[in-house]
């Protein structure tokens, strides 16, 4: 959670251009590249340094933006924190609790910094598996023991969730609702109202720029939000 889910600050709400929309960006890697073989995908949203401080920069005093940090890695506490800190920015911080202590991933005890630094820990699943093609034994998991492992060493209760590779149909909601999760993260792209169950993240891309940064934060065009209302809607029926 960011410190501004109150009253924005002379007039910055409306920089966002709807009453009460936030933007949510998602952090995965951030410098060097790991200890490890990359997953799918992940080349193309890992930041360096110098990117990651501009986002940073842009966002400090912008309470309408929220930071959500994906994957566990390590540079979320060797990098990220540091320089959160630095400028009074929280974030929240969804970890992959069955990779806890691998190369280049975060240990239980730097979850533990992070959250005594005032950062808030929610759950990326287990192992990083696509939740629309999980056996019964991995939903109990990705769904029920990553949280409980998360729990037992922050010792607060997880709540929200984002999901893996932002895959989800209409079982997978129905399956985080009876996991009593009260927040989705999804990757969906856009602004998103303050306090949705489900709610769509923009991922920072590897090559970002200032341009970048000023269309992400920027208020949305209408008939861009149409068609992402439209997208979103496609996904949540979907599944059979
Ligand atoms: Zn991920």
């Amino acid at each position: 959670m960011r410190s501004g889910e109150g009253p924005a600050p002379n007039g910055v709400g409306a920089v966002v251009g709807r009453a009460g929309a936030v933007v949510n960006l998602t952090v995965h890697g951030i410098g060097p590249r790991p200890g490890r073989a990359l997953d799918p995908g992940e080349d193309g949203t890992w930041v360096d340094v110098d990117r990651f401080e501009r986002v940073l920069d842009a966002v400090a005093g912008r309470p309408e933006v929220r930071l959500t940090f994906d994957d566990g890695n390590a540079s979320d506490l060797e990098i990220a924190l540091p320089r959160l800190l630095a400028r009074g920015l929280t974030a929240e911080f969804y970890v992959l609790a069955g990779r806890l202590g691998e190369p280049g991933r975060l240990t239980a005890d730097g979850v533990r910094e992070l959250a005594k630094s005032g950062m808030s820990i929610g759950s990326h699943g287990w192992a990083h598996r696509d939740w629309r093609r999980l056996t019964s034994a991995q939903v109990g998991e990705e769904l029920v023991h990553a949280h409980r492992v998360l729990e037992d060493i922050t010792g607060e209760p997880v709540t929200r969730v984002a999901v893996p590779f932002g895959s989800y149909d209409r079982h997978v909601l129905r399956r985080l609702q009876r996991a009593a999760v009260d927040r989705v993260y999804t990757s969906d792209g856009g602004p998103s109202r303050p306090d949705a169950w489900l709610q769509p993240r923009t991922s920072l891309r590897h090559d970002l720029d200032d341009a970048w940064i000023a269309r992400v934060l920027a208020p949305p065009a209408p008939a861009l939000r149409l068609r992402r209302t439209a997208a979103r809607l496609v996904k949540r029926f979907r599944g059979r």
